[in-house]
């Protein structure tokens, strides 16, 4: 079950576990980093990685995947296979990091991207998100679609059953921005905020469906946008409308029409998030990265309220210019987190320049209430980077 009271915790990908040896990093993590929880990335996007101690290779190109492979019956009943990373060689591969963590009484997260996947949006391109203008995404996946529902939940139950996680760390499990994740190096100047908010609007048939559902046509709101970005974008782009895309001009613009579907997407994002809850509490087990709050947002895209009850940690980040600043705005916020959960916060070792400089941030994180720490990626961080982690774990002692 999740750790309460104090942790020491560490992201990290499979192959950073298996490319070195089980042991031989497992010992690192305890002996030098002094850590005591994994948040092992069970589903990851496509990406460039710089490995400084891995013993295999030094850069990794991957088209992102899943790393166990599919053994839930739960994955009977879904069309959308997972796309299983190429280091998974066996049967029981994530079986044997697993275990190994507990025999260490370490916890166990799984860090889990959802719907950002090159990979699965090759293999079932029909669940991807499709734009005003019908054109669709080819590397992220409409949270409205069924097949995309049940895919992201026997993910969610096959983790929390199978390899027993101690909670899922979630990232892109609703909607996202139109360039999320995909290379965007041949648009010169960008579209405006409100342009690309629109861009960012799944008009998928699922979508136009959900809208039908809640009494909505959202055939006239995608036509104008259409035509407004059509002629909006091919004027200079000096003449661009360049303000905000917030709430007081999502509520007003399209007559109203923009936010009618904007509310349809977040109760669509927040029946996912919901069926998720539900699985992970049926397992004892956390939702995680939530603050502590408990509104409506629709320009989110997300209802906060039905998950507030469940909170078991609440993910802090500090902010100010000076240690002493952001050591207040951590106090502060962590009087703010409800008595049943803990407040924790993720630290990034490798934008520090010093181990007294990370050591420093650490302490002002535990001065300030929080006892859950965790940093980042361990394949992506040098060695003496480690160490310095080694150097704080006074924090979560
Ligand atoms: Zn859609």
């Amino acid at each position: 079950m999740l750790k309460t009271g104090r942790s020491g915790g560490i992201y990290i990908h499979p192959w950073d576990i298996t490319d070195e040896g089980i042991d031989t990093c497992f010992d690192d993590l305890e002996h030098v980093c002094g850590l005591n929880e994994l948040f092992i990335a069970a589903a990851y996007h496509a990406s460039t990685f710089l490995l400084p101690h891995n013993p295999k290779r030094l850069v990794r190109w991957d088209d992102g995947s899943v790393f166990f492979p599919p053994q839930h019956p739960r994955w009977q009943e879904t069309r959308i296979q997972p796309v299983v990373g190429e280091c998974v060689d066996t049967a029981g591969y994530l079986h044997r990091i697993v275990e190994n963590a507990r025999r260490r009484d370490w916890g166990v997260i799984f860090f889990t991207v959802f719907h950002y996947s090159h990979s699965t949006a090759r293999a079932f391109p029909a669940g991807c998100c499709v734009d005003a203008m019908g054109e669709r995404h080819r590397a992220y996946l409409c949270p409205a679609h069924p097949d995309v529902r049940a895919y992201d939940l026997a993910i969610v139950e096959e983790l929390m059953s199978t390899y027993g996680g101690d909670g899922i760390r979630y990232e892109s499990l609703g909607f996202n921005t139109w360039n999320y994740g995909i290379v965007v190096n041949k648009i010169d100047v960008p579209p405006p905020p409100r342009a690309q908010f629109l861009l960012s609007l799944c008009f998928c048939g699922n979508c136009l469906q959900r809208a039908r559902d809640e009494g909505h046509d959202p055939l006239p709101l995608r036509r104008e946008i259409r035509e407004h970005l059509y002629e909006t974008l091919a004027r200079p782009s000096s003449e661009w409308d360049r303000g905000p895309a917030d709430e007081a001009w999502a509520r007003t613009v399209f007559d109203g029409k923009l936010w009618q579907y904007l509310e349809i997407r977040c109760n669509t994002v927040t029946s996912l998030f919901t069926a998720v809850q539900e699985i992970v509490n049926r397992y004892g087990g956390a939702f995680m990265p939530f603050g502590a709050r408990q509104d409506r947002s629709v320009m989110d895209g997300l209802d906060y309220a039905p998950f507030y009850p469940h909170l078991k940690r609440v993910s802090l980040g500090s902010s100010g210019a000076t240690l002493d600043e952001r050591r207040d705005s951590l106090r502060h916020q962590v009087r703010a987190v409800p008595e049943w959960t803990e407040p924790e916060i993720t630290h990034n070792q490798r934008t520090f320049q010093s181990m007294e400089a990370l050591r420093d941030e650490v302490m002002a994180a535990r001065e300030a209430g929080i006892r859950h720490h965790a940093f980042h990626y361990y394949g992506m961080t040098p060695r003496h980077q480690l160490e310095w982690i080694g150097q704080t774990r006074a924090a979560w002692a």
